[in-house]
């Protein structure tokens, strides 16, 4: 089939994300990527700024985690994980015990970053239950420009106005939204910004089974970086009132702000904690939720006396390899280093884009660059824009932001940086 015939057939029948099929997004073909480089099949080269959707963090085709997946394959690609147990979900754990909060001690493997929302959802109510004997706790609380995912509850506690709650109306289960903190992370901290959270934990702790935050990192509601304070006084909150607290750190994960994962901004650690895109640096989907010894035997001492999840694919060995594989690669590579110097990078070739009277912001935060724009951007447009530059970066409402593989050069970064900020230079792209 000639590349514009597959176009035609994908345009008829494949569905892309969040799309219409009336009315598609262009989409463009790729033959192939290597490290921070994609190849379309019309031979041009695009300079990756968003790792996939900030999982494919030691870029594509990575010879390490080729050659892991091709070791596990001759083993076994799968085998069920009820009454079976094999060396890469073992091994695999015991790497992520050694990077997570020292208080986590129990991993469940799921299959995507919605599912891992989903299972942290469920573990959180058999808790709630379990120690309070009390039916009624078994309701969330969040702040507002949130996102946790697609599926049913992670929907729910996504942010009520420009999530999907205008879609699927009351069929959603009704949550407990606080606004979203004002105090930027590097800013100063304005302690009414917590105020609304303790109210509502006051007044509401009994129906509250746990308060489910992104930490210091809130990504496609609005990609905002928030003080780091309000993690420590959510904590002390969620304590004072018998709420679990659950950080999603399904994007911020694996260096992407800076830190192995983003509660060390603020020193805190959560009851339960979701990871996922970057777990297996963009290979195959898997996610894990992990808890604290207290709250996996809590749940196990309950009326259920078991956590009542358990997908098809979990712990797949596959997936298990090249996410240890990807570990190891992390823990040798000065990451620290290596995200400091494109936060440097980005911070430098951003900061001219606060001066276009079409910014309202530009903020950076370890591996993320952000311009925020007066009003949303014409996806279709600027990508198309984008591609004609030779970069890729997909904008949501009014932020255009990157987060690109760590193997980018920093001649590619600054190189994506700069026509980051011409293409938003000029309003008529976008
Ligand atoms: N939580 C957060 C913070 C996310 O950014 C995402 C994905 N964008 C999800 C959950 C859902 O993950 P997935 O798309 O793998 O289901």
């Amino acid at each position: 089939m000639e590349n514009s015939c597959f176009n035609t057939w994908d345009r008829e029948h494949l569905w892309h994300p969040y799309t219409s099929t009336i009315n598609p997004l262009p989409t463009y073909m790729v033959a192939s990527a290597k490290g921070a480089t994609i190849t379309l099949a019309d031979g041009r080269e695009l300079i990756d700024g968003m790792s996939s959707w900030w999982c494919v963090i030691h870029g594509y085709c990575n010879e390490r985690l080729n050659a892991a997946a091709t070791r596990q394959l001759e083993k076994m690609s799968h085998v069920m994980f009820g009454g079976f147990t094999h060396e890469p979900a073992v091994e695999l754990g015991r790497a992520l015990l050694e990077v997570a909060p020292p208080s986590m001690n129990n991993i469940f493997y799921a299959d995507s970053g919605s599912v891992a929302v989903e299972v942290a959802m469920k573990m959180a109510i058999q808790y709630a239950v379990a120690v309070s004997g009390n039916h009624q706790k078994t309701n969330f609380a969040t702040i507002r420009r949130g996102y946790h995912g697609d599926t049913w509850n992670a929907m729910s506690v996504c942010d009520p106005v420009t999530g999907m709650h205008g879609a699927f109306g009351s069929s959603l289960p009704v949550r407990y939204f606080v606004p979203q903190p004002q105090s930027r992370f590097d800013g100063e901290w304005n302690p009414e910004d917590i105020r609304s959270l303790k109210e509502l934990l006051e007044a509401e702790n009994e129906n509250i089974a746990a308060v489910i935050l992104e930490p210091v990192v809130q990504g496609a509601g609005g990609m905002w970086f928030y003080h780091p304070e309000y993690l420590r006084q959510a904590r002390r909150l969620c304590d004072e009132y018998g709420v679990l607290l659950i950080f999603d750190e399904i994007a911020t994960g694996f260096w992407r702000t800076g830190r192995f994962f983003a509660w060390e901004h603020a020193g805190v650690e959560p009851d339960i904690m979701c990871i996922g895109k970057g777990l297996t640096a963009g290979y195959l989907t898997m996610s894990a939720v992990l808890a604290t010894k207290k709250v996996a035997d809590t749940v196990s001492g309950g009326e259920a006396g078991v956590l009542m999840h358990g997908p098809t694919f979990m712990g797949n060995p596959l997936s298990c390899a090249i996410a240890l594989e990807s570990l190891k690669m992390l823990n040798e590579k000065p990451m620290a280093q290596i995200v400091g110097d494109m936060e440097d990078i980005m911070r430098e070739e951003l900061a001219p884009a606060a001066k276009l009277p079409s910014v309202t912001d530009v903020r950076v935060l370890g591996s993320i660059g952000v311009v925020e724009v007066k009003s949303d951007v014409n996806v279709g447009l600027f990508q198309k824009a984008c591609v004609n530059a030779g970069v890729w970066i997909r904008p949501f409402g009014r932020n255009v932001y990157i987060m690109p593989p760590y193997v980018i050069s920093h001649d590619d970064l600054r190189r994506l940086c700069r026509t980051l900020v011409e293409l938003v230079s000029d309003e008529s792209n976008y």
